[in-house]
């Protein structure tokens, strides 16, 4: 049995909890925002940010993990003098900044968008001059639910781009055209062993995940493969410890890399009851040094519907034979994500006639 320290107190956090005390670890949590869901399970209760509770943390934890791609890189590297951190700061420092991480798709050869970090007016008219449009504009850092971003549709939204956003380093990257949005989610532990979940399908509303179809229809093994190598390439090269997702655009010339998240994944969350092992088991197995668990669907085929901004009609899914709900105890605000549910069926058609049922959770 090991302590696992939790940089990051949210619904990923509980998550892992749910999936780790089974397997006989105990966890403590270091609550990094005000928002972080009150009523957390575990050995340790912290809530505020002081130091003290930071220590108590790292004194307490044999291991340590983290939430969020935005937690503090310092914070992170004076843990690791004393206290292995999974993943590891290499995966922290290129995961939290958008032009380090697609410079090292790029330097591995992973397809991605055409890009430029800009740091000025001037250099964001270059970058437009160059990249053209449409094209989207980031914050390198820190950006997550599509915030900080800015869609620059024609050439005289330079300035407003600017004054949207702008003032600190942003990255300017070429609008892909995709025809649906992928994501894969890998494991690799300690000693190299790797895991890839299906391909899954994810379906965006102003920037923020509704719904995930896992596995994604219509996906040929090569392509499944592909992803896989991409992913592959960045777990070893990382020396990434724990679980890795890799966001995709499936595109008429192949896939793009959008982005990677050193961690568990919204569009893993069908992992919990949908796999043989979760996602967030397979990242406590990983970074406990554990042999890792079959990434297998248990089902043909399942969704995961967000539950954003209010909690809705949960009893109708409550009432659902094949749903399973998960509310994260935070209070409703826009565009906040609350819950998910989970919904595996035998076929295609039945689960689609399950989504309409609860088209009450989903935009539109
Ligand atoms: P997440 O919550 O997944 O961390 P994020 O805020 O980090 O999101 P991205 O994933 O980069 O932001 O962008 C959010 C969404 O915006 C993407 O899922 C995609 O739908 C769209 N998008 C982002 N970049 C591009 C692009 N270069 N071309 C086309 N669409 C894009
Ligand atoms: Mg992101
Ligand atoms: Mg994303």
């Amino acid at each position: 049995s090991k302590r696992i320290g939790v940089l990051g107190a949210g619904q990923l956090g509980r998550m892992l909890a749910l999936a780790g005390y089974p397997l006989g670890q105990k966890f403590g949590f270091y609550g990094i925002s005000q928002d972080e869901p009150s009523a957390l399970l575990g050995h340790f209760h912290l809530h505020s940010d002081e130091a003290d509770n930071l220590k108590a943390l790292v004194d307490f934890a044999d291991v340590i993990t983290f939430e969020s791609e935005n937690t503090d890189l310092q914070v992170v590297r004076e843990i690791a003098k004393t206290t292995p951190v999974y993943p590891g700061e290499r995966s922290l420092e290129v995961a939290q900044h958008r032009g380090k991480e697609k410079s090292l798709f790029k330097e591995k050869g992973i397809p991605c968008a055409n890009f430029a970090v800009v740091n000025s007016l001037e250099e964001l008219q270059q970058a437009v001059n160059v990249i053209g449009v449409p094209s989207i504009l980031k914050t390198t850092t820190e950006g997550y639910d599509g915030k900080g971003q800015f869609v620059i549709k024609t050439d005289d939204q330079v300035e407003q781009a600017w004054e949207a956003i702008g003032g600190r380093e942003l990255i300017l990257e070429a609008f892909v055209d995709f025809h649906r949005e992928l994501s894969l989610v890998a494991v690799r532990n300690a000693a190299g062993e790797q895991r890839f979940y299906p391909l899954v399908q994810n379906v965006h509303h102003k920037g923020i995940l509704r719904y995930t179809i896992a596995p994604a229809q219509q996906v040929s093994e090569m392509v499944q493969k592909q992803a896989e190598s991409y992913i592959s390439t960045l777990l070893e090269e990382l020396d990434h410890v724990g679980v890795l997702t890799l966001e995709l655009f499936e595109t008429e010339y192949g896939l793009f890399a959008n982005e990677m998240a050193p961690r568990v994944h919204n569009s893993g969350h069908w992992t919990i009851e949908g796999a043989q092992t979760s996602q967030f088991e397979n990242h406590v197995r990983a970074i406990c040094g554990l042999p890792l668990g079959s990434t297998e669907a248990r089902q043909p085929i399942a969704a995961m519907l967000n539950i954003v901004a209010t909690t809705g009609p949960i009893d109708k899914v409550l009432q659902m034979p094949n749903a399973h709900l998960h509310l994260y105890d935070k209070e409703e605000r826009a565009g906040r994500k609350l819950g998910h549910i989970t919904l595996l069926s035998d076929s295609q058609e039945a689960l689609f006639a399950d989504i309409k049922s609860l088209n009450a959770f989903l935009p539109l």
